[in-house]
């Protein structure tokens, strides 16, 4: 369940595994886009990881905090999307069971589908976050939800991967982004797998 302290513990989670993961995802945007995915995730994971839970009263106050910290500090495409996603997700995540995490994660999915404009299929974040936030809703207890959620991002990022980009810098590259993995749909799928590990 969210609470103040798991939801520190998924972001501190997440902070680690972005540090560890940062190279591999520059080199991904390396191959599509503009080379700074991994440094630009790492600058904003930094700044969240140094907030304090103690520092706030619940979870929905740290998780928006969090959002903010990630618009100001990650910038690019991913920062206002991925500070979106955290900012709807505390608006909705309420009582942090398992439905209430359901409804987070897919007011987060609204807020990156309103400010980007991307659809299935093109190529993005939302490729790995849309099955995603479906499989969570549709498996019965909260581990199995974490569990299905986490795998079906994998799926959806590798799905995602012999696509031609349709936003984004990679849709510069027209058909020469096909058969390259999504920087973005890489991290969204760490996200998820950082939940499961901590959000159960
Ligand atoms: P930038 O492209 O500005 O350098 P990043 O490299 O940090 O930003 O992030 C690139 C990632 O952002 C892409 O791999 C893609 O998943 C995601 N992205 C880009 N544009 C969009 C969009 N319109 N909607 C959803 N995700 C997007
Ligand atoms: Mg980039
Ligand atoms: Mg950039």
């Amino acid at each position: 369940a969210v609470t103040l302290e798991t939801a520190h513990a998924w972001l501190a989670d997440y902070a680690s595994v972005i540090h560890d993961n940062a190279d591999l995802l520059t080199d991904l945007d390396r191959q599509i886009g503009d080379a700074d995915h991994g440094s630009n995730m790492d600058r904003g994971m930094k700044a969240v990881a140094a907030l304090e839970a103690a520092d706030f009263d619940d979870a929905a106050a740290y998780l928006k905090k969090a959002g903010m910290t990630l618009v100001s500090t990650v910038g690019g495409a991913s920062g206002p999307l991925y500070g979106t996603f955290l900012l709807r997700f505390a608006g909705a995540v309420g009582d942090g069971g398992k439905d209430a995490l359901g409804a987070a994660l897919r007011a987060g999915l609204d807020g990156v589908l309103q400010r980007g404009k991307a659809e299935v299929g093109d190529k993005t974040m939302v490729d790995a976050l849309t099955p995603a936030v479906e499989a969570f809703e549709a498996a019965g207890s909260l581990d199995e939800a974490l569990a299905a959620a986490a795998s079906a991002a994998a799926s959806g990022r590798d799905a995602a991967t012999p696509l031609v980009a349709r936003k984004g810098r990679a849709s510069y590259l027209g058909e020469r982004s096909k058969d390259h993995q999504d920087p973005g749909a890489t991290s969204v799928t760490l996200l998820l797998e950082s939940a499961a590990r901590t959000l159960g």
